[in-house]
């Protein structure tokens, strides 16, 4: 899927980290987030002592691997890096805390996916930088408490609500990230261009900005699509025209919705009246992961208006009918089509 925000391939993944911005001040967009993390930032290096626990949370590309980099970079400390589902058993998770050097950045993507028994060891370790550990098995088993260098966990999610009460009360910085307007879509499309020396025009980089789903990972990957697209077809300079025939080709529409988002849309309509439906009929309809489903493609369709959700479960809207070229139907005052 040319659009799935995830990063798909290694080779991606050294783009996307060529690309990364380093600091705060080449962070473009989501200006709340930054301001307070400025504040919370400039304020702990005063004190000389680590920042507060963060948690991340927001869709998928958005940005919170490069701010959790960004973090340990102003920090002036080291990051570690991990995620929930692979650490498997406390000891994996003891490990890592135990060679913690001061004030160093631990970040865990993913961490609505620890284990409870990994998350135990957590807590502690949040709140009086100690931990627990269990030696030997049965009646001679004691436990043993290990003392720790002060460190900032950043912990992403896609979805705050996924987290346990306890582990989500153990952050003192909360940061949500929302999708990004066309301006800074257009302002980091247009770094990331400069980065791999590609010439573009204005509303070359304001057309792939406008088309990313609010998604700098999605920017950036069209980016290099159009790229390629223009290398070949035309002299190499991506403009508006150039961008505008290699994004239909990608399939991705003038509103820049994909093929999955416009199958997810259809589907609703053609084989559920436009609904009322529920996510896991939706998920088996479509053949998609009901996680992907709500964390990967609704976000977007519901902010933009393409998709409500309602306890009974998602009703296409009267933008989502025109939008597939559709004459939208009359509802009755139970919400039933007639
Ligand atoms: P997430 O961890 O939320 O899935 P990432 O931090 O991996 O997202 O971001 C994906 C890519 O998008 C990064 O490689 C980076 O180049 C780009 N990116 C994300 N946020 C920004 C931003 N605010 N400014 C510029 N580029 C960004």
């Amino acid at each position: 899927r040319i659009v799935s925000p995830q990063a798909s391939s290694p080779n991606e993944e050294s783009v996307e980290r060529a690309l990364r911005p380093k600091s705060l001040a080449e962070y473009t967009g989501q200006h709340r987030v930054r301001e307070q993390l400025e504040i919370f930032i400039t304020a702990a290096r005063k004190r000389q002592e680590s920042l507060d626990h963060v948690l991340l949370f927001g869709p998928p590309g958005l940005g919170k691997t490069t701010l959790a980099h960004i973090i340990a970079h102003e920090m002036g400390s080291q990051l570690r890096q991990t995620s929930g589902p692979v650490l498997e058993r406390p000891g994996d998770l003891a490990a890592l805390l135990t060679n913690l050097e001061a004030n160093d950045v631990l970040f865990i993507d993913e961490i609505h996916r620890l284990s409870p028994v990994v998350e135990e060891i957590l807590y502690p370790a949040l709140e009086d930088f100690q931990i627990d550990i269990l030696i030997g098995e049965g009646p001679a088993a004691r436990s043993v408490k290990i003392d720790l260098q002060p460190f900032t966990l950043v912990g992403a999610t896609t979805r705050a609500g996924m987290l346990t009460n306890p582990l989500r009360d153990r952050f003192g910085i909360v940061a949500r990230l929302e999708f990004y307007n066309t301006e800074d879509l257009t302002q980091i499309v247009s770094r990331s261009a400069a980065l791999l020396n590609t010439t573009m025009t204005e509303d070359g980089a304001r057309e792939i900005a406008r088309r990313a789903r609010g998604t700098p990972r999605i920017a950036n990957r069209l980016l290099r699509r159009v790229r390629d697209y223009a290398d070949v077809k035309s002299d190499g300079v991506v403009t508006v025209e150039s961008a505008s025939a290699a994004l239909s080709m990608l399939e991705v529409d003038p509103q820049g919705l994909d093929l999955m988002d416009r199958k997810l849309l259809d589907t609703i309509i053609h084989k559920f009246d436009g609904g009322p439906v529920g996510v896991d009929n939706l998920a088996a309809a479509i053949g998609e992961e009901r996680d992907t489903i709500e964390d990967v493609i609704e976000p977007y369709l519901i902010q933009h208006g393409y998709l409500q959700r309602t306890p009974r479960g998602r009703i296409a809207t009267l933008t989502t009918w025109r939008h597939l070229g559709l004459q939208p139907p009359s509802r009755g005052e139970d919400g039933k089509l007639f």
